[in-house]
C-alpha cells in the first residue's frame, strides 16, 4: 500500500470511531440542517429480493432518519405486493428502465442498490444521474474499473456513495476495533476469520461468474477481509490464496471454498477461509501479545457473541445493523458529513479480492498496488 492510501485508511478508521468529519465535505442541496433534520430521508430500494424483503424493508420501519419511499423492480407482482404492504404510491414505483425518472421525484433522496453484484454499477450510475445519494450493497462491484465508474458518477452528481458494510456499525465489531486500537492486550499479531454457508439452489446468480464476480469470497469472504481491516487498522498490502472444489458441476463457474492470507504493513497477518460448503462457519479472532479476543458467531444479523481470554466481557448492544447503517448514512447526508464506508473503501476491497483470485490462479503472493 502506498503511504497515501495508508493515510486515507487511517483517516477513514478515525472517522468511523470518532465520527469526526476529517475528509473534505461533500456538498448537497443547500437546505438548512435544522429543517432537514425534522424530515426523514426517502429511501428507494432497487431489487426486491431476499435481503430487501427480509432485512432492509423491516429495518427501514425502525430507523430514525429514513423511510421507505419508493421501489425499483422488474416484477409487476412484487410492485403490487410492496405497494399494499408499505403504502408506496404509484408515482414512487419504478422499473429498471424508468428509474431515471426519479430525477423529478423529491420524495426520493437515497437509492439503496440491492441487486446482484455485477448490476451495482448500472443501478448506482442511473441513481447518481437522477441526482440521488447511493447506498450500495457489498461487494461494491465485480471489478475495480466498475467501482471507479461508480465513484466518478456519484462525485459528478455531487452526492454521497456508501457501501453496505453493516459490521462497521455493529457494537461488538466496534469493540474489537477498540481493543486492538487501544492495545488493551498489547499489539495484535495474528487474526483468524472465517465465514461460509452451504449454498442451495444450483441455478442461483451467486453461482454465476457474470453476475456474482466470484464465489463465496465475493459474497461472504469479504466480511473476513473487513473484520481483519478493522482490527489491523489498515488495508492489506499483499495476499496469497488457494481455492478448492469438491463439486465441479455445481461450482463450474466459481470457487467452492477459498483459504487466504492477508498481510498488513504493520506486521499483522490474517488467515481466513470462506466457503459455500458448510453452515455454521462464522467467526473472527484476534491474537494479541497478552491475550486473545473474538466473536463467535461474528457476522450474523443478530446474536453476535464476543469473548476475551482474560474473561472480561466483550459485549455490545444488540442493534438492527441495517437500521443503524441507514441512519448513519442519512445523518451523513443531513449534516453534510462524509460517510465512514465510502466507495473508495469498497473499491479497495474489490482490489483485494481481485488480487486474491490472481494469487490463487498464479499460485504466488500478489502485492496490492
Ligand atoms: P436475491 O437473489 O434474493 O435478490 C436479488 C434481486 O435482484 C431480486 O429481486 C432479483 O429479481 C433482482 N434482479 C434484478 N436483475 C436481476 C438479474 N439480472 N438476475 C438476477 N436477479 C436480478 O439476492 P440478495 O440476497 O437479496 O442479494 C442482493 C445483494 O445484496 C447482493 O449484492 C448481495 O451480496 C447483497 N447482500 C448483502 C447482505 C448483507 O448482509 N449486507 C446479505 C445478503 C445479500
Amino acid at each position: 500500500m502506498s503511504s497515501t492510501s495508508r493515510r486515507d485508511f487511517v483517516r477513514m478508521a478515525a472517522i468511523s470511531v470518532a465520527g469526526a468529519p476529517l475528509i473534505p465535505s461533500i456538498a448537497h442541496r443547500a437546505t438548512p440542517t435544522t429543517a432537514r433534520q425534522e424530515k426523514k430521508l426517502g429511501f428507494a430500494l432497487v431489487g426486491l429480493g431476499s435481503l430487501s424483503t427480509n432485512q432492509i424493508a423491516p429495518a427501514l420501519q425502525k430507523t430514525k432518519h429514513c423511510r421507505l419511499a419508493g421501489i425499483v423492480t422488474g416484477t409487476p407482482a412484487k410492485a403490487a405486493k410492496w405497494k399494499a404492504q408499505y403504502g408506496i404510491p404509484d408515482k414512487n414505483i419504478y422499473n429498471y428502465e424508468t428509474m431515471s425518472r426519479m430525477a423529478d421525484n423529491p420524495d426520493i433522496d437515497v437509492v439503496y442498490v440491492v441487486t446482484p453484484n455485477s448490476l451495482h454499477a448500472r443501478d448506482t450510475i442511473k441513481a447518481a444521474k437522477a441526482g440521488k445519494h447511493v447506498l450500495c450493497e457489498k461487494p461494491m462491484e465485480v471489478s475495480a474499473a466498475r467501482c471507479q465508474e461508480m465513484i466518478g458518477a456519484v462525485k459528478a452528481a455531487n452526492r454521497q456513495l456508501a457501501i453496505g458494510y453493516r459490521c462497521r456499525f455493529e457494537p461488538h465489531h466496534l469493540e474489537m476495533l477498540r481493543i486492538a486500537k487501544e492495545k488493551e492486550m498489547g499489539d495484535v499479531r495474528l487474526i483468524e476469520s472465517g465465514f461460509g454457508f452451504s449454498i442451495g439452489d444450483p441455478t442461483q446468480w451467486r453461482l454465476k461468474q457474470a453476475l456474482a464476480g466470484g464465489g463465496p469470497l465475493m459474497d461472504v469472504g469479504i466480511y473476513s477481509i473487513q473484520s481483519a481491516e478493522m482490527i489491523a487498522g489498515q488495508y492489506p498490502i499483499a495476499v496469497s490464496a488457494m481455492t478448492t472444489k469438491t463439486d465441479p458441476v455445481k461450482f463450474k463457474e466459481v470457487e467452492e471454498s477459498m483459504t487466504f492470507e492477508l498481510k498488513f504493513a504493520n506486521g499483522i497477518s490474517a488467515s481466513c477461509t470462506t466457503t459455500y460448503k458448510v453452515n455454521g462457519f462464522n467467526r473472527t479472532t484476534a491474537y494479541a501479545e497478552r491475550g486473545t479476543f473474538g466473536l463467535t458467531p461474528a457476522f450474523n444479523y443478530d446474536g453476535i457473541k464476543g469473548w476475551r481470554s482474560d474473561r472480561k466481557e466483550l459485549a455490545g448492544a444488540e442493534v438492527d445493523q441495517f437500521a443503524t447503517e441507514m441512519d448513519d448514512f442519512a445523518d451523513c447526508i443531513i449534516n453534510n458529513r462524509p460517510t465512514s464506508v465510502p466507495g473508495e473503501m469498497g473499491l479497495r476491497d474489490v482490489r483485494t479480492m481481485m488480487a486474491l483470485y490472481e494469487a490463487a490462479r498464479m499460485g504466488r503472493t500478489v502485492r496490492i498496488a
